[in-house]
């Protein structure tokens, strides 16, 4: 097989040659913002969205992309079709750029446009059959008047820490609650509940990322008759809940079984998450088209 190539700002470089900077700000200080993506079958899904995600996280550190929306989406494509990936995780990087060694990003120029693609790596198969089992992480969701959990920042320090407490306590995965102590999301996923039927989530006040999988899941989920109620959420909601599952780029549709040691439900996915990971899978790969895209 070739060696991966790695777009910046407009050339294709072989993966050892894929450099930026070490003045970058967004090495020195994490400035820039990303998105994670995946394309199944070839086809890019909700490519619109992440990007459109993108120019919002951009927008909201006051970091101008120096391309329009429509290259950013042909580049991602091309990238793809330049590594003859079909099922790929794409990861799309802006940073500030080279600057001085101060925080000034004014002192910066030439931000970079990165694309890196690559084969997924999913959470274990036997996960999806059995289900993840979490903790909740002591570490709490950034304040959103300190730094929005809505912008895909290069800085994931807040998620990463909580993280640690997770894989400290041999789970893949960690609850975040936010400053209020109410359920936000996961380190990397969104979280949903099963409650007589209905369907619960955090919504987007609770200072969460917007997730592109999350919304996809609730227009699945609204399709197939299901009520969504967006809410305000505490642990109470999910340690008493008949189901639970997490939703993200790389995980997609995951059951998660226990959270701090308590088994959720009867402790094995139940029937609504099997309904919402098919139905995801087959909107995924074209094969379920919904009847209007709500969100
Ligand atoms: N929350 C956080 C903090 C995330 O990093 C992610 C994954 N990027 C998600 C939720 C899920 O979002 P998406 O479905 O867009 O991948």
């Amino acid at each position: 097989m070739s060696s991966p190539k790695v777009y910046i700002g407009g050339k294709l470089y072989e993966k050892a040659d894929a450099k930026v900077s070490v003045f970058d700000h967004g090495l020195l200080y994490g400035d820039g913002v990303f998105e994670g993506i995946r394309s199944y079958n070839g086809r890019v899904f909700r490519l619109k969205q992440h990007v459109d995600r993108l120019y919002e996280s951009a927008r909201a550190i006051h970091l101008v992309i120096p391309m329009p929306r429509e290259e950013m989406m042909r580049a991602v494509e091309e990238t793809l079709a330049a590594n003859n990936l079909t099922e790929a995780y794409i990861r799309l990087v802006i940073t500030r750029g080279a600057g001085s060694l101060g925080l000034d990003p004014r002192k910066t120029s030439d931000p970079q446009v990165i694309i890196i693609t690559d084969s997924i790596s999913l959470y274990p198969a036997e996960l999806y059959e059995h289900g993840l089992k979490i903790i909740t992480a002591g570490t709490i969701r950034n304040h959103p008047a300190a730094l929005s959990p809505r912008i895909k920042s290069l800085n994931y320090l807040n998620n990463i820490l909580a993280k640690i407490e997770g894989t400290n306590a041999g789970c893949l995965e960690a609850l975040m609650l936010n400053h209020k102590g109410e359920v936000a999301e996961c380190t990397g996923d969104n979280i949903f509940v099963v409650r007589r039927g209905e369907i619960h989530t955090p919504s987007i006040d609770a200072g969460i990322l917007e997730g592109i999988t999350r919304d996809a899941v609730i227009d699945l989920a609204r399709d197939a008759g299901i009520r969504v109620i967006e809410r305000t959420m505490d642990r109470h909601d999910i340690y008493t809940a008949d189901e639970c599952f997490l939703t993200g780029t790389a995980a997609e549709v995951i059951p998660m079984v226990e959270l701090d040691g308590r088994p959720i439900g009867s402790g094995k996915p139940g029937p609504v998450t099997k309904l919402l990971h098919g139905r995801f899978h087959e909107l995924v790969r074209g094969d379920r088209q919904l009847a209007e895209l709500t969100s």
